[in-house]
């Protein structure tokens, strides 16, 4: 069984500000489309959240997507627990120092990305199609295909794949514009331990799935 969490509320803003352009320090200058918003490989740098009204307290997301936060401590625990890879998040102010140095207060949940698709094309395409009048659309950029994004309800049920990870991404993609995200799964373990940090921040849901 998997487990959606899903977002309550946002708490924090990327930085730099404006567009896209957190995305430059994720993934690199040229490691995500600036069509689509699609990054072209895996995340190789930090996420900077502006400190202006955040307290890194329990576990939240920011209001840039679907990325997962989590303070110093419940990260330890979930190391500990779990097989889950986290990247520190920093603050501006600390990238003038030398990383060895700062201490890092909250952390980021990395998720895999599965390597097989979640959904039936024909299935998702159909329910896509009369939600939005269009399935998505392929990226003249880059060459990858999005699809139009929905809320999970109102989604085909997913046959999301088990493997050995207590969270896991879709292998497609979703969204609209420069908007681009992927789908998460969370093992119950996982999913409970982060709800329960973050009650007022993340709702756990069971995904519908029938794999
Ligand atoms: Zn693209």
């Amino acid at each position: 069984m998997w487990m959606e969490l899903r977002e309550r509320r946002n708490r924090g803003w990327p930085w730099p500000d404006g567009d896209m352009s957190y995305l430059s320090g994720l993934y690199g200058e040229d490691g995500w489309c600036r069509s689509c918003g699609i990054p072209q490989g895996k995340q190789t740098g930090s996420l900077v959240l502006q400190s202006r009204a955040l307290s890194p307290t329990g576990v939240w997301a920011p209001n840039l997507g679907r990325y997962i936060c989590m303070e110093a401590p419940l990260a330890d625990k979930a190391r500990s627990d779990f097989s889950v890879d986290l990247r520190p998040v920093l603050f501006p102010s600390q990238l003038r120092h030398d990383p060895g140095n700062v201490e890092v207060q909250m952390f980021q949940l990395l998720i895999p990305r599965g390597d097989s698709p979640w959904f039936d094309p024909d299935e998702l395409s159909n329910v896509l199609v009369a939600a939005h009048g269009e399935a998505g659309r392929l990226c003249e950029e880059c060459g990858k295909w999005k699809w139009m994004p929905l809320i999970p309800d109102h989604l085909p049920a997913p046959s999301i794949p088990s493997r050995e990870v207590a969270a896991i991404a879709s292998q497609e993609w979703f969204g609209d514009g420069q908007m681009a995200f992927q789908l998460d799964a969370f093992s119950p373990g996982l999913a409970q331990l982060l709800h329960e940090a973050g009650p007022r921040d993340l709702n756990a849901i069971p995904w519908q799935h029938v794999a």
